[in-house]
Protein backbone atom coordinates (compact mmCIF):
# COMPACT_ATOMS: atom_id res chain seq x y z
CA UNK A 1 0.00 0.00 0.00
CA UNK A 2 1.42 3.01 -0.96
CA UNK A 3 -0.51 5.46 1.95
CA UNK A 4 -0.51 4.85 5.47
CA UNK A 5 -2.98 7.71 5.84
CA UNK A 6 -5.01 10.45 4.27
CA UNK A 7 -3.86 14.54 4.80
CA UNK A 8 -6.17 15.27 7.34
CA UNK A 9 -5.83 12.30 9.18
CA UNK A 10 -2.28 13.18 10.78
CA UNK A 11 -2.46 14.93 13.69
CA UNK A 12 0.83 17.33 15.03
CA UNK A 13 0.45 14.89 18.37
CA UNK A 14 1.33 12.45 15.41
CA UNK A 15 5.23 14.20 15.45
CA UNK A 16 8.15 11.92 14.93
CA UNK A 17 5.85 9.08 13.75
CA UNK A 18 6.79 7.58 10.01
CA UNK A 19 3.97 7.96 7.14
CA UNK A 20 3.22 7.39 3.86
CA UNK A 21 0.82 10.13 1.89
CA UNK A 22 0.19 9.82 -2.22
CA UNK A 23 -1.09 11.86 -4.10
CA UNK A 24 -0.82 14.84 -6.61
CA UNK A 25 2.12 18.01 -6.59
CA UNK A 26 -0.10 20.64 -6.01
CA UNK A 27 2.58 23.15 -5.84
CA UNK A 28 6.65 23.49 -5.39
CA UNK A 29 8.30 26.80 -3.48
CA UNK A 30 12.33 26.64 -3.74
CA UNK A 31 14.15 28.83 -1.72
CA UNK A 32 17.47 27.59 -2.34
CA UNK A 33 18.24 26.07 1.19
CA UNK A 34 15.03 25.17 1.80
CA UNK A 35 12.31 24.06 -0.58
CA UNK A 36 8.48 22.74 -0.31
CA UNK A 37 6.09 20.76 -2.15
CA UNK A 38 2.59 20.73 -1.22
CA UNK A 39 1.37 17.41 -1.75
CA UNK A 40 -2.68 17.34 -2.61
CA UNK A 41 -5.19 13.70 -2.12
CA UNK A 42 -8.89 14.02 -1.55
CA UNK A 43 -8.84 15.26 1.77
CA UNK A 44 -6.99 18.93 1.79
CA UNK A 45 -3.11 19.40 1.54
CA UNK A 46 0.28 18.28 3.17
CA UNK A 47 3.18 20.35 3.42
CA UNK A 48 6.52 18.23 2.59
CA UNK A 49 9.36 20.63 3.86
CA UNK A 50 13.03 20.02 2.66
CA UNK A 51 15.40 21.40 4.47
CA UNK A 52 18.55 21.08 2.07
CA UNK A 53 20.82 19.84 4.85
CA UNK A 54 18.27 17.72 6.48
CA UNK A 55 16.85 15.75 3.08
CA UNK A 56 18.99 13.50 0.96
CA UNK A 57 20.26 15.30 -2.36
CA UNK A 58 18.47 12.73 -4.18
CA UNK A 59 14.95 13.62 -2.99
CA UNK A 60 15.57 17.07 -3.04
CA UNK A 61 16.71 17.10 -6.92
CA UNK A 62 14.02 14.57 -7.63
CA UNK A 63 11.27 16.98 -6.39
CA UNK A 64 12.75 20.00 -8.19
CA UNK A 65 12.11 17.80 -11.58
CA UNK A 66 8.67 17.25 -11.44
CA UNK A 67 5.89 19.11 -12.86
CA UNK A 68 2.67 20.11 -11.44
CA UNK A 69 0.21 17.81 -11.08
CA UNK A 70 2.48 14.50 -10.85
CA UNK A 71 1.18 11.66 -8.85
CA UNK A 72 3.71 10.59 -5.95
CA UNK A 73 4.28 9.07 -2.65
CA UNK A 74 6.42 10.57 -0.24
CA UNK A 75 7.30 8.49 3.20
CA UNK A 76 8.76 10.97 5.90
CA UNK A 77 8.42 11.72 9.31
CA UNK A 78 5.67 13.84 10.78
CA UNK A 79 7.18 16.86 12.24
CA UNK A 80 4.22 19.45 14.39
CA UNK A 81 4.06 22.64 12.83
CA UNK A 82 1.35 25.05 13.37
CA UNK A 83 1.70 27.31 10.31
CA UNK A 84 1.23 24.71 8.12
CA UNK A 85 -2.11 22.43 6.24
CA UNK A 86 -3.84 20.53 9.32
CA UNK A 87 -1.27 21.73 11.72
CA UNK A 88 1.72 19.31 10.72
CA UNK A 89 4.72 18.89 8.00
CA UNK A 90 6.02 16.27 6.60
CA UNK A 91 10.33 15.71 6.22
CA UNK A 92 10.07 13.09 3.40
CA UNK A 93 12.57 10.36 3.70
CA UNK A 94 11.24 8.70 0.61
CA UNK A 95 9.44 9.41 -2.15
CA UNK A 96 8.71 7.38 -5.70
CA UNK A 97 7.06 8.94 -8.76
CA UNK A 98 4.19 7.61 -10.05
CA UNK A 99 3.01 9.71 -12.93
CA UNK A 100 4.29 12.31 -14.89
CA UNK A 101 1.83 15.17 -16.15
CA UNK A 102 2.23 16.53 -18.90
CA UNK A 103 2.58 20.53 -19.20
CA UNK A 104 1.11 22.77 -20.06
CA UNK A 105 -2.16 21.40 -17.73
CA UNK A 106 -5.27 21.83 -19.59
CA UNK A 107 -6.54 24.41 -16.23
CA UNK A 108 -5.53 25.18 -12.66
CA UNK A 109 -6.66 23.21 -10.52
CA UNK A 110 -5.29 24.91 -7.84
CA UNK A 111 -7.67 27.53 -8.87
CA UNK A 112 -5.69 30.28 -8.88
CA UNK A 113 -6.36 30.68 -12.56
CA UNK A 114 -10.30 30.61 -12.36
CA UNK A 115 -11.74 29.17 -15.33
CA UNK A 116 -15.24 29.12 -17.39
CA UNK A 117 -17.53 26.19 -16.64
CA UNK A 118 -17.17 24.91 -20.15
CA UNK A 119 -13.63 25.14 -19.74
CA UNK A 120 -13.90 22.90 -16.48
CA UNK A 121 -16.40 20.69 -17.80
CA UNK A 122 -13.89 19.81 -20.71
CA UNK A 123 -11.16 19.20 -18.29
CA UNK A 124 -13.67 17.60 -15.64
CA UNK A 125 -11.43 15.20 -14.18
CA UNK A 126 -8.84 17.56 -13.73
CA UNK A 127 -11.53 20.07 -12.47
CA UNK A 128 -12.90 17.92 -9.65
CA UNK A 129 -9.19 17.82 -8.37
CA UNK A 130 -9.70 21.47 -7.65
CA UNK A 131 -10.35 21.30 -3.46
CA UNK A 132 -13.91 22.97 -3.93
CA UNK A 133 -15.28 20.59 -7.11
CA UNK A 134 -13.85 17.39 -4.68
CA UNK A 135 -15.55 19.02 -1.71
CA UNK A 136 -18.91 19.12 -3.80
CA UNK A 137 -18.70 15.42 -5.01
CA UNK A 138 -17.69 14.42 -1.81
CA UNK A 139 -20.83 15.61 -0.35
CA UNK A 140 -22.86 14.60 -3.11
CA UNK A 141 -21.48 10.97 -2.18
CA UNK A 142 -22.43 11.57 1.92
CA UNK A 143 -25.94 13.35 0.42
CA UNK A 144 -26.85 10.30 -1.50
CA UNK A 145 -26.08 7.96 1.16
CA UNK A 146 -27.76 10.21 4.01
CA UNK A 147 -30.96 9.36 1.33
CA UNK A 148 -30.50 5.69 1.51
CA UNK A 149 -30.28 5.52 4.91
CA UNK A 150 -33.21 7.58 6.19
CA UNK A 151 -35.33 5.61 3.32
CA UNK A 152 -34.11 2.49 4.07
CA UNK A 153 -34.23 2.96 8.31
CA UNK A 154 -38.23 4.05 7.17
CA UNK A 155 -39.10 0.70 5.64
CA UNK A 156 -38.24 1.71 2.02
CA UNK A 157 -36.99 -1.19 -0.17
CA UNK A 158 -34.68 -0.05 -2.50
CA UNK A 159 -35.94 -1.01 -6.77
CA UNK A 160 -34.56 -0.58 -9.74
CA UNK A 161 -36.76 0.03 -12.45
CA UNK A 162 -36.11 -0.12 -16.55
CA UNK A 163 -34.56 2.51 -18.12
CA UNK A 164 -35.58 1.59 -21.76
CA UNK A 165 -39.29 1.60 -22.48
CA UNK A 166 -41.67 1.06 -25.07
CA UNK A 167 -43.84 4.69 -23.92
CA UNK A 168 -44.05 7.76 -22.36
CA UNK A 169 -44.71 8.03 -18.66
CA UNK A 170 -46.66 11.31 -19.47
CA UNK A 171 -47.79 12.56 -22.71
CA UNK A 172 -46.05 15.61 -23.85
CA UNK A 173 -42.39 15.63 -22.37
CA UNK A 174 -40.26 14.82 -24.69
CA UNK A 175 -38.63 11.53 -24.96
CA UNK A 176 -34.61 10.52 -26.25
CA UNK A 177 -35.93 7.93 -28.43
CA UNK A 178 -33.62 5.10 -29.36
CA UNK A 179 -33.29 1.96 -31.69
CA UNK A 180 -34.34 -1.42 -30.30
CA UNK A 181 -33.19 -4.15 -32.27
CA UNK A 182 -36.23 -3.59 -34.90
CA UNK A 183 -38.18 -1.82 -33.17
CA UNK A 184 -38.11 2.35 -31.51
CA UNK A 185 -37.95 2.62 -27.72
CA UNK A 186 -36.96 5.73 -25.52
CA UNK A 187 -34.94 6.08 -22.37
CA UNK A 188 -37.07 6.45 -19.67
CA UNK A 189 -37.89 10.15 -18.13
CA UNK A 190 -39.42 8.80 -15.08
CA UNK A 191 -39.74 5.47 -12.99
CA UNK A 192 -43.28 7.09 -11.93
CA UNK A 193 -45.35 4.18 -13.85
CA UNK A 194 -43.35 1.55 -12.52
CA UNK A 195 -42.48 2.43 -9.07
CA UNK A 196 -47.05 2.79 -8.94
CA UNK A 197 -47.04 -0.84 -10.70
CA UNK A 198 -44.55 -2.20 -7.19
CA UNK A 199 -47.46 -1.35 -5.23
CA UNK A 200 -49.38 -3.68 -7.01
CA UNK A 201 -46.69 -6.07 -5.93
CA UNK A 202 -47.03 -6.15 -2.10
CA UNK A 203 -43.46 -4.34 -1.91
CA UNK A 204 -45.53 -1.83 0.06
CA UNK A 205 -42.84 0.93 0.09
CA UNK A 206 -39.95 1.65 -2.01
CA UNK A 207 -37.22 3.76 -3.61
CA UNK A 208 -35.42 3.86 -6.56
CA UNK A 209 -32.10 6.51 -6.97
CA UNK A 210 -31.60 6.48 -10.74
CA UNK A 211 -31.18 8.38 -14.00
CA UNK A 212 -33.91 10.04 -15.57
CA UNK A 213 -33.86 11.16 -19.20
CA UNK A 214 -35.87 14.21 -20.52
CA UNK A 215 -35.15 15.29 -24.02
CA UNK A 216 -36.43 19.09 -23.60
CA UNK A 217 -34.32 21.71 -24.93
CA UNK A 218 -33.36 23.96 -22.09
CA UNK A 219 -30.41 25.91 -21.59
CA UNK A 220 -31.07 27.07 -18.09
CA UNK A 221 -29.29 27.01 -14.93
CA UNK A 222 -31.35 24.14 -13.25
CA UNK A 223 -32.37 21.45 -16.19
CA UNK A 224 -30.09 18.82 -16.97
CA UNK A 225 -30.98 16.00 -20.01
CA UNK A 226 -29.55 13.46 -17.67
CA UNK A 227 -30.46 13.87 -13.97
CA UNK A 228 -30.76 11.29 -11.12
CA UNK A 229 -33.89 11.19 -9.55
CA UNK A 230 -34.24 10.43 -6.05
CA UNK A 231 -38.32 8.07 -5.87
CA UNK A 232 -40.07 7.16 -3.16
CA UNK A 233 -43.89 5.31 -3.56
CA UNK A 234 -45.52 4.51 -0.44
CA UNK A 235 -48.89 2.20 -0.12
CA UNK A 236 -51.29 2.94 2.04
CA UNK A 237 -50.22 6.35 2.43
CA UNK A 238 -51.93 10.05 1.84
CA UNK A 239 -50.12 12.59 -0.09
CA UNK A 240 -49.78 14.13 3.78
CA UNK A 241 -47.63 10.53 4.77
CA UNK A 242 -45.47 11.07 1.38
CA UNK A 243 -45.03 15.05 2.00
CA UNK A 244 -43.89 14.22 5.76
CA UNK A 245 -41.60 11.55 5.20
CA UNK A 246 -40.23 14.05 2.04
CA UNK A 247 -38.97 16.79 4.33
CA UNK A 248 -37.98 14.38 7.01
CA UNK A 249 -35.92 13.43 4.27
CA UNK A 250 -34.39 16.67 3.33
CA UNK A 251 -33.96 17.83 6.71
CA UNK A 252 -32.20 14.63 7.65
CA UNK A 253 -29.71 14.74 4.63
CA UNK A 254 -28.67 18.26 5.85
CA UNK A 255 -28.24 17.37 9.47
CA UNK A 256 -26.24 14.80 7.73
CA UNK A 257 -23.87 16.55 5.59
CA UNK A 258 -23.38 18.81 8.56
CA UNK A 259 -22.23 15.96 10.72
CA UNK A 260 -19.85 14.52 8.61
CA UNK A 261 -19.18 16.66 5.86
CA UNK A 262 -17.45 19.64 7.89
CA UNK A 263 -14.05 20.28 6.73
CA UNK A 264 -15.79 20.31 2.62
CA UNK A 265 -18.12 22.79 3.88
CA UNK A 266 -15.66 25.00 5.19
CA UNK A 267 -13.75 24.51 1.94
CA UNK A 268 -17.01 25.78 0.23
CA UNK A 269 -17.40 28.27 2.87
CA UNK A 270 -20.82 27.18 3.86
CA UNK A 271 -22.03 27.66 7.12
CA UNK A 272 -25.14 24.29 6.42
CA UNK A 273 -28.81 25.57 8.07
CA UNK A 274 -30.59 22.70 8.65
CA UNK A 275 -34.44 23.38 7.61
CA UNK A 276 -37.06 23.35 9.95
CA UNK A 277 -39.75 21.11 9.18
CA UNK A 278 -42.77 21.04 9.23
CA UNK A 279 -42.15 22.96 6.02
CA UNK A 280 -45.12 25.66 5.06
CA UNK A 281 -48.16 24.32 3.18
CA UNK A 282 -48.84 27.07 0.57
CA UNK A 283 -51.84 26.15 -1.39
CA UNK A 284 -52.20 27.00 -5.03
CA UNK A 285 -54.01 29.66 -4.88
CA UNK A 286 -52.62 31.91 -2.15
CA UNK A 287 -49.11 31.08 -4.38
CA UNK A 288 -50.75 32.40 -7.06
CA UNK A 289 -51.47 35.21 -5.04
CA UNK A 290 -48.06 36.01 -3.39
CA UNK A 291 -46.84 35.76 -7.24
CA UNK A 292 -49.01 38.39 -8.59
CA UNK A 293 -47.63 40.99 -6.06
CA UNK A 294 -44.97 41.24 -8.38
CA UNK A 295 -45.70 43.16 -11.65
CA UNK A 296 -43.32 40.78 -13.62
CA UNK A 297 -46.25 38.19 -12.44
CA UNK A 298 -49.28 40.25 -12.89
CA UNK A 299 -50.59 38.14 -15.65
CA UNK A 300 -50.66 34.92 -14.12
CA UNK A 301 -54.91 33.42 -13.75
CA UNK A 302 -56.14 31.65 -11.45
CA UNK A 303 -55.06 27.73 -13.65
CA UNK A 304 -51.71 28.95 -14.77
CA UNK A 305 -48.71 26.48 -14.07
CA UNK A 306 -45.73 28.67 -11.95
CA UNK A 307 -43.02 29.48 -14.28
CA UNK A 308 -39.92 30.23 -13.58
CA UNK A 309 -40.46 33.69 -12.19
CA UNK A 310 -43.09 33.08 -10.33
CA UNK A 311 -41.37 30.15 -8.30
CA UNK A 312 -38.82 33.12 -7.04
CA UNK A 313 -41.30 35.64 -6.44
CA UNK A 314 -43.29 33.35 -4.34
CA UNK A 315 -39.45 31.58 -2.99
CA UNK A 316 -38.34 34.89 -1.78
CA UNK A 317 -41.31 35.65 0.25
CA UNK A 318 -41.44 32.52 1.99
CA UNK A 319 -37.83 32.67 2.42
CA UNK A 320 -37.39 28.97 3.38
CA UNK A 321 -38.26 25.50 1.82
CA UNK A 322 -42.19 25.18 1.49
CA UNK A 323 -44.76 23.13 0.03
CA UNK A 324 -47.24 24.32 -2.88
CA UNK A 325 -50.12 21.89 -2.61
CA UNK A 326 -53.89 21.25 -3.68
CA UNK A 327 -52.78 22.33 -7.44
CA UNK A 328 -55.81 22.43 -10.34
CA UNK A 329 -56.41 18.92 -11.37
CA UNK A 330 -56.10 19.63 -14.86
CA UNK A 331 -52.23 21.22 -14.80
CA UNK A 332 -51.11 17.78 -12.97
CA UNK A 333 -50.25 14.75 -14.19
CA UNK A 334 -52.98 12.18 -14.66
CA UNK A 335 -51.86 9.88 -12.04
CA UNK A 336 -52.64 12.64 -9.34
CA UNK A 337 -55.80 11.83 -7.32
CA UNK A 338 -58.07 14.38 -7.42
CA UNK A 339 -60.26 15.63 -4.02
CA UNK A 340 -63.75 13.36 -4.54
CA UNK A 341 -65.54 16.49 -2.98
CA UNK A 342 -63.80 18.87 -5.04
CA UNK A 343 -62.75 17.13 -8.60
CA UNK A 344 -60.91 20.32 -9.87
CA UNK A 345 -58.66 20.05 -6.78
CA UNK A 346 -55.74 17.38 -6.36
CA UNK A 347 -53.58 15.91 -3.59
CA UNK A 348 -50.25 16.94 -6.03
CA UNK A 349 -47.60 18.99 -4.40
CA UNK A 350 -44.26 20.41 -5.24
CA UNK A 351 -41.85 20.41 -2.76
CA UNK A 352 -39.42 24.27 -3.60
CA UNK A 353 -36.58 25.59 -2.42
CA UNK A 354 -36.57 29.50 -2.55
CA UNK A 355 -34.48 29.40 -5.76
CA UNK A 356 -36.20 26.29 -7.27
CA UNK A 357 -38.63 23.52 -7.90
CA UNK A 358 -37.51 20.14 -6.05
CA UNK A 359 -39.78 17.67 -5.89
CA UNK A 360 -43.18 16.78 -6.91
CA UNK A 361 -45.52 14.34 -5.86
CA UNK A 362 -49.04 13.32 -5.09
CA UNK A 363 -51.85 11.22 -3.78
CA UNK A 364 -52.27 8.69 -6.99
CA UNK A 365 -55.41 7.75 -8.39
CA UNK A 366 -55.77 4.15 -7.21
CA UNK A 367 -58.73 3.82 -8.69
CA UNK A 368 -58.78 1.98 -12.51
CA UNK A 369 -61.83 3.46 -13.67
CA UNK A 370 -61.21 6.85 -12.43
CA UNK A 371 -57.88 6.60 -13.87
CA UNK A 372 -58.76 5.31 -17.41
CA UNK A 373 -60.97 8.66 -17.33
CA UNK A 374 -58.12 10.60 -16.59
CA UNK A 375 -55.66 9.32 -19.21
CA UNK A 376 -59.23 10.23 -22.01
CA UNK A 377 -59.49 13.50 -20.35
CA UNK A 378 -55.83 14.62 -21.37
CA UNK A 379 -56.32 12.35 -24.68
CA UNK A 380 -54.26 9.93 -23.77
CA UNK A 381 -54.48 6.22 -25.23
CA UNK A 382 -55.41 4.00 -22.39
CA UNK A 383 -54.35 1.05 -24.65
CA UNK A 384 -50.26 2.39 -24.62
CA UNK A 385 -50.63 2.29 -20.68
CA UNK A 386 -52.40 -1.34 -20.53
CA UNK A 387 -48.78 -2.87 -18.87
CA UNK A 388 -49.52 0.05 -16.62
CA UNK A 389 -53.51 -0.02 -16.13
CA UNK A 390 -53.55 -4.08 -15.34
CA UNK A 391 -51.69 -3.35 -12.19
CA UNK A 392 -54.51 -1.52 -10.56
CA UNK A 393 -57.24 -4.28 -11.60
CA UNK A 394 -56.19 -6.98 -9.07
CA UNK A 395 -55.84 -5.53 -5.65
CA UNK A 396 -54.41 -1.84 -5.80
CA UNK A 397 -53.84 -0.46 -2.37
CA UNK A 398 -53.97 3.42 -1.72
CA UNK A 399 -50.44 5.10 -2.57
CA UNK A 400 -48.55 8.14 -2.63
CA UNK A 401 -45.32 9.46 -3.73
CA UNK A 402 -42.54 11.95 -5.03
CA UNK A 403 -39.43 12.44 -7.39
CA UNK A 404 -36.83 14.29 -6.21
CA UNK A 405 -34.36 15.49 -7.79
CA UNK A 406 -30.48 14.70 -6.44
CA UNK A 407 -28.89 17.80 -8.55
CA UNK A 408 -31.19 20.01 -7.77
CA UNK A 409 -31.11 19.14 -4.20
CA UNK A 410 -27.32 19.45 -4.05
CA UNK A 411 -27.36 22.34 -6.18
CA UNK A 412 -29.73 24.14 -3.76
CA UNK A 413 -28.02 22.72 -0.45
CA UNK A 414 -24.18 24.16 -1.61
CA UNK A 415 -25.74 27.48 -3.55
CA UNK A 416 -24.29 26.14 -6.68
CA UNK A 417 -25.01 28.59 -9.63
CA UNK A 418 -25.41 26.08 -11.75
CA UNK A 419 -26.97 22.46 -11.90
CA UNK A 420 -24.15 21.33 -14.22
CA UNK A 421 -21.88 21.98 -11.55
CA UNK A 422 -23.70 19.17 -9.23
CA UNK A 423 -22.96 16.39 -11.93
CA UNK A 424 -19.46 14.79 -12.65
CA UNK A 425 -20.19 14.70 -16.44
CA UNK A 426 -23.17 16.82 -17.48
CA UNK A 427 -25.58 16.38 -20.10
CA UNK A 428 -26.84 19.18 -21.97
CA UNK A 429 -27.95 20.46 -25.23
CA UNK A 430 -24.40 20.27 -26.60
CA UNK A 431 -22.67 18.21 -24.38
CA UNK A 432 -22.24 14.62 -24.36
CA UNK A 433 -18.73 14.51 -24.41
CA UNK A 434 -16.73 13.84 -21.86
P1 LIG B 1 -39.36 21.74 -13.92
O1 LIG B 1 -40.78 22.24 -13.99
O2 LIG B 1 -38.53 22.49 -12.91
O3 LIG B 1 -38.71 21.60 -15.24
P2 LIG B 1 -40.60 19.18 -13.70
O4 LIG B 1 -41.83 19.55 -12.94
O5 LIG B 1 -40.68 19.00 -15.16
O6 LIG B 1 -39.43 20.24 -13.33
P3 LIG B 1 -40.77 16.58 -12.55
O7 LIG B 1 -41.23 15.81 -13.71
O8 LIG B 1 -41.76 17.00 -11.53
O9 LIG B 1 -39.96 17.85 -13.06
O10 LIG B 1 -39.57 15.75 -11.88
C1 LIG B 1 -39.39 15.63 -10.46
C2 LIG B 1 -38.09 16.31 -10.01
O11 LIG B 1 -36.99 15.83 -10.78
C3 LIG B 1 -38.09 17.81 -10.25
O12 LIG B 1 -38.73 18.50 -9.18
C4 LIG B 1 -36.62 18.12 -10.31
O13 LIG B 1 -36.01 18.19 -9.02
C5 LIG B 1 -36.06 16.88 -11.00
N1 LIG B 1 -35.92 17.14 -12.44
C6 LIG B 1 -36.86 16.98 -13.37
N2 LIG B 1 -36.42 17.32 -14.59
C7 LIG B 1 -35.13 17.72 -14.42
C8 LIG B 1 -34.13 18.18 -15.30
N3 LIG B 1 -34.37 18.32 -16.61
N4 LIG B 1 -32.93 18.50 -14.77
C9 LIG B 1 -32.69 18.36 -13.45
N5 LIG B 1 -33.59 17.92 -12.57
C10 LIG B 1 -34.81 17.60 -13.04
MN1 LIG C 1 -42.56 18.89 -11.15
Amino acid sequence: MKRTHYSKDITPEMNGNAVIVSGWVHEIRDFGGLAFLILRDRAGLVQVTMPKKKVPKEIVDTVKSLSRESVVSIGGTVKAEAKAPHGYELIPTEIEVLSIADAPLPLDPTGKVPAELDTRLDARFMDIRSPEVTAVFTIRAHMIKAVRDFLSANGCLEIATPKIVATATEGGTALFPISYFDREAFLNQSPQLYKQMMMASGMDRVYEIGPIFRAEEHATRKHLNEATSIDVELSFATHEDAMILLENTIAYVYNHVKENCASQLKVLNIDLQVPKTPFRRVPYTEAIAIAKTSPECAHLELGDDLDTAAEHVIGETVGEHYFIVDWPTNIRAFYSQAYDERPEVCKAFDLMHPRMELSSGAQREHRVDKLTKNLEDRELNPDSFKFYLDSFRYGMPPHAGWGLGAERLLQTMLNLNNVREAVLFPRDRVRITP
